[in-house]
């Protein structure tokens, strides 16, 4: 078994609304996608290598596409 996030790897998807106008927001992806060489949130390949130093939360960037605002989500990461 392995720790993975279910959004990154296709499991289920997950409603997230908008605080703003309550339209649903878009997955954006885990938000290390957007951050260049320092990040606290390491990707699912480097973080899998790390012994004794499990991660259990992916943070993904959701985003409203009627106001433009954006969010970050802390998804639980499942075994699998
Ligand atoms: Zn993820
Ligand atoms: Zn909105």
């Amino acid at each position: 078994m392995e720790l993975i996030c279910p959004l990154c790897n296709g499991l289920y998807e997950i409603k997230v609304i908008c605080p703003i106008c309550q339209n649903n927001m878009i997955d954006k992806g885990p938000i290390v996608n957007y951050l260049d060489n320092y990040s606290p949130y390491l990707p699912d390949e480097i973080i899998s290598k790390v012994d004794g130093v499990p991660s259990y939360k992916c943070i993904h960037l959701f985003k409203c596409l009627r106001c433009k605002h954006d969010k970050r989500v802390e998804v639980d990461r499942v075994y699998f």
